[in-house]
């Protein structure tokens, strides 16, 4: 097979003068900076975008302060309907956007077909028919009446207002959708700062949401580094950051936003999962189930799996029967439809992992498969097994992020749960087993926001996500988001 033909849009796309999205429209930035944007397959330049500076970020917050202001008396049904016609759109532009995609972040062409769009597009119908169904609270008062007046009282909720959500690489598209549909369809304005390494989708994105109906500065994209992230949410015109990242930057985006005023803020941050097998799970449904939890998207998926518990005596089959498995990937061109591997999305990544296979030979793990990066144009590296010595290994405590399942054997099942809760982070974690009952008395004692059985990573709009633990603050999805979006409102009348 060959790599997929490029559609003329893409091309043209990648070739203009990106400026940033704001007021509706592209506009060029104030600053001459441009970040480039390489392409994880070929290490080529295949476009570049704008860092924004202080006067870009006030032209910005302007906007989506204006933009809040008809947004948010925009009737709720309108504003589903026109959320709706948002995702229509991504699925009628979704080959241009899962190629834009799978070239700036090496995602294979499949997974961006899937998820970037097909998925993203499920997620944003999800949050639209949320707008129509946001309510308060009618209460009675608790305390007696002094004089015989009565009380009674009631909860509004209301959109927060400005919202700055800030994304990271991996999942650049979807990410950004979820970002941007919890502060639509709650009437919030949203500014969205990708990623320096991948800004170029939502670009496109905010272009087919003014088709869909969105007024002018409701949505808002500012591309930059770091310290444009960090300038928003400082900005005495926003009022909420929707974080997506890493645990270090998190936790530095947690202290500017309460600095700034108490901005309010949700942190989605990384995490290092675990797995763990009973002693009587099916080890070929172990092995797909090592598969999907550690290796779609070379393991660039915050609820990705990194640390696997494994029943002693069963461990060796499993590694054994997991690493055939991964020597009949195909590795290759993310825009080959036969590809199965594709490269991990930057160069700055390559190399931590290949510092992390250093690490674990240092340290005196086993290499059981893979273990080195891949000699080939673009950052590619090897799908790879490791059999660690102790619960105290590097490989099993520090977040990867890469295609790097770690192995530790356990004796018993209350030291698999140890294990499992060793760990700072509380992202998800999984359960395999054939003993549903087991498995339903374990959960509860599971540290982790998301807990599956028989399963991993697989996320549902209707099902709240989120990290417990340094694994960050907040939920998305479900009805929970809907917290994080708005300020609840108390009303008391006397009469
Ligand atoms: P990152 O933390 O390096 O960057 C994330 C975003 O923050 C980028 O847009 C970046 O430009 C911006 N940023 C950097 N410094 C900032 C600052 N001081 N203030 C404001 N913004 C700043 O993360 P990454 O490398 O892009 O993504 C990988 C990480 O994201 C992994 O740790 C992964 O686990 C995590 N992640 C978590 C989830 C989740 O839902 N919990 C989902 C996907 C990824």
């Amino acid at each position: 097979m060959s790599d997929i033909q490029l559609l003329p849009q893409v091309q043209a796309f990648l070739d203009r003068d990106h400026g940033l999205f704001i007021d509706g429209r592209h506009v060029a930035a104030h600053g001459s900076e441009k970040i480039d944007v390489v392409s994880p397959a070929n290490a080529q330049v295949i476009s570049r975008v704008s860092n924004a500076n202080s006067e870009d970020i006030d032209a910005a917050v302007a906007s989506a302060r204006q933009g809040f202001k008809t947004w948010s008396q925009t009737a709720p049904a309108v504003r589903s309907s026109v959320l709706h016609k948002l995702a229509d759109l991504m699925e009628q532009h979704g080959e241009e956007l899962a190629q834009i995609e799978t070239l700036q972040s090496g995602k294979i062409i499949q997974i961006s077909r899937a998820f970037e769009v097909g998925m993203a597009a499920n997620f944003l119908r999800y949050f639209a028919g949320w707008a129509t169904k946001i309510t308060g609270q009618t209460i009675t008062p608790s305390l007696p009446s002094f004089n015989g007046e009565q009380y009674t009282a009631y909860t509004l909720r209301q959109p927060i207002g400005v919202v700055v959500g800030i994304v990271p690489w991996n999942f650049s598209t979807m990410i950004a959708i979820w970002k941007l549909a919890s502060a639509l369809t709650t009437g919030c304005s949203v500014i969205i700062k990708p990623s320096e390494f991948t800004p170029l989708t939502i670009l496109r994105i905010a272009e087919l949401g003014m088709q869909a109906g969105l007024p002018a500065g409701a949505l808002n994209v500012v591309t930059g580094m770091g310290k444009v992230g960090q300038a928003l949410i400082e900005h005495s015109g926003t009022d909420k950051v929707s974080f997506t990242g890493s645990v270090p930057t998190g936790i530095a985006v947690g202290k500017t936003a309460f600095g700034a005023n108490l901005t309010r803020a949700t942190l989605e941050l990384g995490g290092k999962n675990s797995v763990g097998f009973l002693a009587d799970v099916d080890i070929d449904k172990a092995v797909n189930g090592a598969i999907e939890a550690g290796f779609l998207h070379s393991g660039q998926i915050c609820a990705a799996a990194e640390r696997f518990f494994a029943p002693r005596h069963r461990i060796d089959e499993l590694m054994d029967k997991l690493s055939l498995r991964l020597k009949a990937l195909k590795i290759g061109s993310p825009l080959d439809e036969s590809t199965e591997f594709g490269p991990v999305t930057n160069r700055v990544h390559q190399q931590k992992l290949g510092a992390f296979f250093d690490k674990a030979r240092a340290e005196h793990c086993t290499i059981v498969h893979g273990g080195r990066l891949i000699e080939r144009e673009g950052f590619y590296v090897e799908p790879t097994v490791i059999l660690a010595n102790s619960v105290n290994d590097s490989l099993l405590n520090e977040e990867t992020f890469g295609p790097i399942a770690t192995f530790l054997p356990y004796d018993d099942e209350e030291e698999m749960l140890a294990l499992m809760n060793n760990t700072p982070y509380g992202l998800s974690a999984s359960l395999w087993t054939n003993d549903l009952g087991k498995a339903m008395r374990m959960v509860p004692r599971i540290e982790a926001g998301t807990v599956w059985v028989n399963m991993h990573t697989l996320l549902d709009p209707a099902v709240p996500f989120g990290g417990i633990k340094a694994s960050g603050i907040g939920r998305e999805f479900g009805e929970a988001f809907i917290d994080d979006y708005t300020e609840l409102k108390s009303v008391m009348i006397r009469y």
